[in-house]
């Protein structure tokens, strides 16, 4: 089985918009979860504010990186699990000094995000162990590493949050369309679940994700009957 890495909704939110920030430039940060043999959950994803950018080159100080890692734990308690970079305009792809990097950096995950400007709408998909699709005008391709000793592997990737998107999709709806804020606050209360119960090995089929899939759309248009 290849290693799997779940990104909570709000973690994922996060990540796409730090890569929306500093388009064309790249963006850097961490990745703060739970883990179990493989399976990785990252649960906060944290942009770093304090670094040197170009399309092709980002550069922090550890000692920032030290700092952030010290106060997370004890603000919320999860160990640091990995990082991401953003490929402005290129595909998510390590590139050798990526490659270097990682095997001497100490955690386990990398995420490489590639971004690019896209008008059309696609909906989200995972295919080949890529997770791409488009959100706000942009067009995103995710690939997730899993490091093992000296070995990088690719891992298969999923976050709930594209359930909303693609739900969103669905009804011709923009993100911003839900009236009311407690609207989302419910539909991530929903698809929280979803990530528990993977992180344990035990990865929902299609038919219980198509289920949910149903639901949300559900949820949504009972939402936008009540609002209307
Ligand atoms: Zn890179």
């Amino acid at each position: 089985l290849p290693p799997r890495i779940l990104i909570d909704a709000g973690a994922f939110e996060t990540l796409l918009l730090s890569a929306i920030e500093v388009y064309p430039s790249e963006a850097i940060g961490l990745l703060f979860g739970t883990y179990s043999g493989s399976n990785f959950r990252c649960r906060l994803c944290y942009p770093i504010q304090a670094a040197a950018r170009r399309s092709r080159f980002v550069y922090y100080s550890p000692f920032i990186v030290n700092r952030l890692i010290e106060a997370e734990s004890s603000i919320l308690g999860y160990p640091l699990v990995g990082m991401f970079h953003s490929h402005p305009n290129a595909d998510a792809r390590l590139s050798n000094e990526d490659r270097r990097d990682f095997l001497d950096g100490g955690y386990r995950v990398e995420l490489v995000v590639s971004v690019r400007k896209n008008r059309s709408e696609r909906p989200w998909v995972l295919s080949n162990s890529k997770l791409s699709g488009t959100v706000a005008g942009y067009r995103f391709e995710l690939v997730g590493y899993v490091r093992s000793g000296r070995r990088i592997l690719k891992a298969e990737l999923y976050s709930p949050a594209i359930e909303v998107f693609n739900a969103l999709v669905e009804l011709r709806r923009s993100i911003n369309s839900l009236e009311s804020p407690s609207d989302l606050a419910f539909l991530r209360a929903e698809l929280e679940e979803t990530p528990a119960l993977r992180v344990k090995g035990l990865w929902i089929s299609e038919r219980e994700r198509r289920r949910r899939q149903r639901l949300i759309l559900r949820l949504l248009q009972r939402f936008h009957s009540l609002y209307r």
